[in-house]
């Protein structure tokens, strides 16, 4: 242990969708605010996050398997509508990218 490097030192998160690991900067940090999964795309959001690929695949998953709930330990269902918003706009605007 010497010193601490930039390089090679990117921390990995699980995606609660697919379940695999992958680099922070890959997956999109969700936080419950009330009953509601909130994209904080900045990690600037203050709580608990779950990370998720910004896929509607992995999102299907997560919420399919109320992953989103058990990560943010929420006592009840949480509402995924602006999530899907979110994700929707982002591959519409990834697609559109020539
Ligand atoms: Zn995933």
């Amino acid at each position: 242990m010497s010193g601490r490097t930039h390089t090679r030192t990117c921390p990995e998160r699980t995606c609660v969708g697919c379940r695999e690991r992958a680099a922070k900067t890959e997956l999109l940090r969700i936080v419950a605010i009330k009953d509601a999964c909130v994209p904080d795309p900045r990690g600037t959001l203050p709580g608990r996050g779950a990370y998720v690929h910004p896929t509607q695949v992995c999102l299907d998953q997560a919420v399919r398997r109320r992953a989103f709930t058990r990560a943010l330990r929420a006592p009840g269902a949480l509402d995924t509508k602006a999530l899907r918003q979110y994700v929707e706009q982002m591959t519409v605007a990834e697609q559109a990218t020539p």
